[in-house]
């Protein structure tokens, strides 16, 4: 209910408080004054100067007066929705019960809290804000100090996808050291360029160009193996067959490095590497060449449809990306949010039905009933096998395919043949020895 209201109200909020009317008054004063300052240059005479300053006097005043009334609006609105805020807040309190105030879990821990929305920040990208607020949140720093952390401005590559601001780096602090310069040391240069490196890298699998990811993939191969990762193949894969799609598709020039040829001078060049793991593919792909002139009709087909390809591609680069930094590939601040989020509206509904009725709610680290969670947000701490139905054990643990798909490890030598198997749920195939064992 307050919900509808305060959407009404963000709504009327955006129709009043739009600076574009201020903006375009702010560009009439300067066209003015440019206009007033190449008649005064192209006269070059005292007398043209003092008539033109004094012609330029009230329509100037004019063009300040009218931003002030425009900002007016926009200030009358913000201070309206303000207070719109607060009213639906605070009766929500009131009326709709309130949560338990006595244990507040997270009230010892302001530095493990600030140091999650700090490192959330970092891995979006927002470099600018994440700088802002590890500096803001540092407790009782002497001003001059702060003043010198804003001044050292350490501007990353002029490739990276950053914020128009440029990202500070603090000096460490090593005359008093708190618990908030853990939070210093999180803004390290090399998590910071890491992650600029990230953005750089999937804006270019924005603009279909694989080359920065796969020389990424190239230059981390022997870690990414070791996770039994095919990120390598499957992006050298991809630009196979985008080379393959030739001009008319992919959009790049028509020289022999593209289409057909190109294609096969590239697989000629980078699939080697990739012959012991991935051969079956590759000889898909080269089989693939002789059907070129009807590929819609041929067995190949699928291999062929890419439509969903960059995406897929750019999803399982970031996952290895933050896996090799040690990080999950969804913020965990983020997924804490939105499944405390979902299990809010429940929690009060709980706590408003026990209130009165002496039925204390005594376990502090459980919740007192289940929250259904999106299924992205469910990490398991057992595992069915999706093909035996079975929990796992120690002795039959899960493993993992390279294609991303978990079974137990039981199951996976049944379904293999010798040393190969084809995964039950998607069209990947691989070596038995490629799955590796997970710990849950
Ligand atoms: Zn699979």
């Amino acid at each position: 209910m307050a919900m509808e209201v305060l959407e009404k109200e963000l709504e009327k909020l955006k129709d009043t408080a739009q600076l574009s009317n201020s903006l375009a008054n702010v560009d009439k004063i300067i066209d003015l004054l440019t206009a007033a300052r190449s008649e005064v240059e192209r006269a070059n005479d005292p007398h043209v100067t003092s008539l033109t300053l004094t012609k330029l006097q009230n329509p100037v005043q004019r063009g300040l007066d009218a931003v002030l009334d425009d900002l007016k609006v926009v200030h009358k609105g913000q201070v309206k929705f303000g207070k719109a805020l607060e009213k639906a807040l605070t009766t929500d309190k009131d009326t709709k019960g309130s949560l338990p105030e006595d244990h507040d879990p997270m009230a010892q821990h302001p530095t493990l809290i600030n140091r999650a929305i700090a490192m959330h920040l970092l891995r979006e990208g927002q470099f600018g804000v994440a700088s802002a607020f590890i500096a803001e949140a540092q407790p009782q720093r002497p001003q001059s100090s702060i003043s010198q952390l804003q001044s050292q401005l350490s501007p990353l590559s002029p490739s990276s996808v950053t914020s128009p601001t440029s990202p500070r780096s603090p000096e460490p602090y090593e005359s008093h050291l708190t618990p908030m310069d853990e939070l210093s040391a999180l803004q390290s240069e090399t998590l910071q360029s890491s992650f600029a490196e990230m953005y750089s890298i999937l804006s270019s699998l924005k603009e279909r160009k694989l080359l920065p990811a796969i020389n990424w993939a190239r230059s981390n191969c022997a870690e990414l193996e070791a996770r039994g990762s095919n990120l390598e193949f499957e992006l050298c894969k991809l630009q196979f067959i985008w080379l393959f799609k030739g001009p008319s598709v992919n959009g790049l020039p028509d020289t022999p490095e593209n289409g057909r040829l190109g294609a096969l001078y590239y697989a000629r060049e980078n699939f080697g590497r990739f012959q012991h793991r991935h051969i079956r593919e590759i000889q898909q792909l080269s089989c693939a060449m002789v059907y070129a002139s009807n590929l819609p009709a041929s067995p190949y087909r699928s291999i062929f449809d890419i439509a969903m390809a960059f995406d897929e591609v750019a999803a399982s680069f970031t996952r290895e990306f933050c896996s090799l930094l040690g990080l999950s590939a969804e913020s965990p601040l983020y997924v804490a949010a939105t499944a405390g989020a979902i299990a809010l509206p429940q929690l009060m509904k709980f706590l408003n039905k026990v209130k009165g009725k002496n039925t204390e709610w005594t376990t502090t680290q459980e919740m007192a009933f289940e929250t259904r969670l999106p299924k992205s947000m469910v990490y398991h701490s057992i595992f069915v096998c999706p093909v035996s139905k079975e929990q796992t054990t120690a002795e039959n643990p899960p493993v993992i395919l390279p294609c991303g798909h978990v079974l137990a490890r039981e199951s996976l030598q049944r379904i293999s043949k010798g040393s190969r198997y084809k995964c039950p749920y998607c069209p990947n195939e691989g070596s038995v020895k490629d799955a590796k064992e997970i710990i849950l």
